[in-house]
């Protein structure tokens, strides 16, 4: 099959990085063709990119030394939601939107909710152990996936946790975040729960991020355990008000967007706890929606950041940094002194509940502005450990932060995880320079 240049063309991006063009794009129908595939390349000595929609923040699913991209658009089906087990079957190039409607039709509830679910795949959920709005009360996709079948390097099938019948080590959990680096999944068993009586969201506006950040650690101190509490700080709200097709409300300030499900009178309860809370710790503005179309026209809001950003400058560097709950003020007040002595616009937003914070730092494509940019996120990468965080709360490692794993990671444990990359990829061809800067 030949392909022109402006075919691969679509398959050398991500929503963080351009890369080289693949050599070809391969679209697998079924299991024993990606076994096929992959004996052919480990002999050939040629690099396979597993892909699913590409919508990574971290240049993991591309192909940065040539070779074959595997892309699962047409390994895309659900397999079986069964009611009875709790438990449901799918191909990864399913959207995790997809799954979780055919969990819905069956009165079942995916939790795992990453903000791109309309379009990015269970396998890239996998391979990047997506995390999402749900992931304070819920948990993320590590947390569901019971078992997988995935080609190894070798060609062989590997079949974990719910397709084994005995398994010490836990393999299932390996592969959760493995970036596409140890084995390529072609299905897998995904927990389900019984979905939740009711729900309501609640959106709350703050002058200042500091009351938000009070307000969600009251909530929390309480023994609530809110579904989301998503923050939006200002510059964020501005960049949906220039560029967002949402209804917002008139005011200006830092945005607290709280969702609680569960038994009827508890929602009601814990939503009227947080809106008096809210209110001490000095909301302007409180709306509150029972209805799903009027919560989804709130969550709509949420929706139209990343759409938005896209607008507000040329380049936009996401880092999904991730502290300690405890620490999130002192990283928001960071970000602002790193703003200020950079002269950048950053834009914050994140999830609030587990200390996941998205930090975008937006730049021109001017050569002195990048490289204001790069040193603000070397700043952020600093006052981020210093914090006792982490690199990367859900978005992977990939290429784009590859070269700073070092500075999380002391030496024994990079050793130990590329030991685990060698036990598995003996020849390295698996998607290489994922991760490792150096493989
Ligand atoms: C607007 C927007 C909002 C987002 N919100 C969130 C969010 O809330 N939470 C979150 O966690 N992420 C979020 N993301 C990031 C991204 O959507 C997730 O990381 C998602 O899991 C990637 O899925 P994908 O199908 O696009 O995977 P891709 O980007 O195609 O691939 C991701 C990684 O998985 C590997 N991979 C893909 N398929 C397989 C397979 N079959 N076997 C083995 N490895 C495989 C690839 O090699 C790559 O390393 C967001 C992204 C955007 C653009």
């Amino acid at each position: 099959m030949n392909f022109a240049r402006e075919d691969l063309a679509c398959y050398s991006y991500d929503a963080a990085a351009v890369g080289p063009l693949p050599d070809v794009v391969a679209f697998p129908h079924t299991a024993v063709q990606v076994m096929q595939l992959v004996r052919y390349a480990n002999r050939a000595g040629i690099p396979v990119v597993p892909r699913g929609a590409g919508t990574g923040c971290c240049g993991g699913a591309l192909s940065a030394h040539g070779g074959i991209l595997l892309s699962f658009e047409n390994m895309n089906q659900v397999l079986s939601i069964d009611t009875e087990l709790g438990v449901g079957m799918a191909q990864p190039g399913v959207t995790t939107e997809k799954f979780q409607m055919a969990a819905e039709r069956k009165g079942l509830f995916y939790p795992p909710d990453p903000s791109s679910a309309r379009i990015c795949t269970l396998g890239g959920n996998v391979g990047h152990g997506a995390g999402g709005l749900r992931g304070l009360r819920y948990g993320t996709t590590k947390d569901y996936l019971v078992g997988l079948e995935a080609v190894m390097a070798d060609g062989h099938l590997l079949r974990t946790g719910f397709f084994s019948s005995s398994e010490s080590y836990d393999t299932t959990g390996l592969l959760v975040g493995s970036e596409g680096t140890l084995a390529i999944v072609t299905k897998m068993a995904l927990r389900l729960l019984p979905m939740p009586e009711d729900a309501t969201t609640a959106l709350f506006i703050f002058p200042h991020a500091q009351q938000i950040v009070r307000a969600a650690q009251r909530v929390l101190g309480l023994g609530m355990l809110p579904v989301a509490l998503e923050y939006m700080d200002q510059k964020a709200l501005e960049c949906i008000r220039a560029h967002g097709a949402v209804n917002l409300p008139a005011q200006n300030g830092y945005v607290l967007l709280v969702e609680f499900c569960g038994r009827r009178r508890q929602v009601e309860e814990e939503a009227s706890q947080m809106s008096q809370l809210a209110k001490e710790e000095g909301a302007v503005v409180y709306d509150r929606a029972i209805h799903p179309e009027e919560r989804d026209k709130m969550w709509a809001l949420r929706r139209a950041l990343s759409p938005s950003m896209a607008h507000a400058a040329e380049i936009k560097i996401s880092q999904d940094v991730c502290v300690p709950t405890g620490a999130i003020g002192s990283l928001l007040e960071h970000v602002d002194a790193i703003a200020r002595r950079r002269n950048l616009l950053i834009i914050s937003f994140g999830h609030l509940g587990d200390g996941n914070i998205h930090v975008n730092i937006m730049t021109s494509g001017r050569p002195a502005e990048k490289r204001r940019a790069q040193a603000a996120v070397e700043d952020l990468l600093r006052v981020v450990l210093s914090l006792k965080g982490t690199l990367s709360g859900e978005h992977g490692i990939g290429r784009t932060k590859a070269s700073y794993l070092a500075w999380e990671l002391s030496a024994q444990t990079l050793v130990a995880h590329r030991k685990v990359k060698a036990a598995f990829d003996p020849r390295g061809f698996l998607n290489p320079g994922n991760i490792f800067s150096s493989s």
